[in-house]
């Protein structure tokens, strides 16, 4: 029987997948077989996710890269491509939240720009160079691609319903629709991920943060919980052939109620 999520000799790039979510996504991948490249701009704990991955006997690269740099993004591809020949998946995942009890009301604007440029301008950064690659392969019979997104926006007021998250999270499933319509004559899906709640150091920080915990958290659905490694099934499906229906699809978890 044909295993459809044989990932065997495909590659992921997972940006912030030294940790959190995207150290989840890389686990499943590399369980299945695929090799990962971790973008993430810690080398300590880029060897550690790493660790881990070959512990699961998965190909495993790690980039010293911060996404917010549009340069350093552009030379991580190369060095994958260097690698390991060729990218078919990239999840932008790196993401700056938390805060914990200041999260929201005590941040600089510089604080607040530094934060944007990782979640919004960090996922143009990652697939931009990663898709030229993929329609270059493409053009030359190898049409596959997939792209994710999990970075979503931070809100600056802590409520789950104010404009500026709205439109936050519009821009970038607007985004990943754009790239969904443009590129599916190359093979190259695009999706966005919203997480409800899931326990990485980023939610830790939120615990200990009233306004939080009182006007976001009860919007949570059931006020379900997940783990990181709840992700990674989620990963290997969105990477496989098999995936190929689910394209400018936004795919919620609990509702999609999520601050960062
Ligand atoms: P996390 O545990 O804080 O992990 C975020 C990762 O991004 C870390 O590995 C972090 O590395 C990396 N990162 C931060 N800035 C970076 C940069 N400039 N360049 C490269 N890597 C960078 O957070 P998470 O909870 O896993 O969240 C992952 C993504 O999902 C984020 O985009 C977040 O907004 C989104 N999200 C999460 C939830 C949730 O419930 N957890 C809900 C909705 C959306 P460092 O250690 O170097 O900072």
């Amino acid at each position: 029987m044909t295993n459809l999520f044989d990932l065997t000799g495909r590659v992921a790039v997972i940006t912030g997948g030294n940790g959190g979510i995207g150290l989840g996504y890389a686990e499943g991948l590399a369980a299945h077989g695929c090799a990962v490249s971790i973008w993430g701009r810690n080398a300590q704990k880029n060897a550690a996710a790493a660790d881990k991955l070959r512990a699961l006997g998965g190909k495993v690269q790690t980039i010293v890269c911060d996404v917010s740099d549009r340069a350093d993004a552009a030379r991580a591809t190369e060095a994958t491509l260097k690698e390991f020949g060729r990218i078919d998946g990239c999840f932008a995942n790196a993401g700056i939240g938390g805060g914990g009890r200041h999260a929201f009301v005590d941040r600089s604007e510089e604080e607040w720009r530094r934060m944007f440029a990782v979640n919004l301008d960090g996922v143009f950064h990652a697939f931009q160079p990663v898709v030229r690659h993929m329609v270059e392969r493409a053009k030359g019979g190898d049409a596959f691609g997939r792209l994710v997104a999990t970075s979503s926006m931070a809100t600056r007021f802590g409520t789950a319903r104010n404009e500026h998250y709205a439109a936050s999270k519009a821009a970038i499933n607007s985004l990943i629709a754009a790239l969904a319509v443009e590129h599916a004559r190359f093979g190259i899906t695009a999706n966005a991920i919203l997480p409800g709640w899931i326990d990485t150091e980023m939610t830790e920080g939120l615990q200990g943060n009233d306004k939080f915990m009182d006007n976001v958290m009860p919007r949570i659905p059931q006020r379900r919980f997940g783990k990181p490694q709840d992700f990674s099934g989620i990963a290997v499906y969105l990477m496989s052939g098999t995936s190929a229906y689910h394209t400018a699809d936004t795919i919620m978890i609990d509702g999609g109620y999520s601050v960062f």
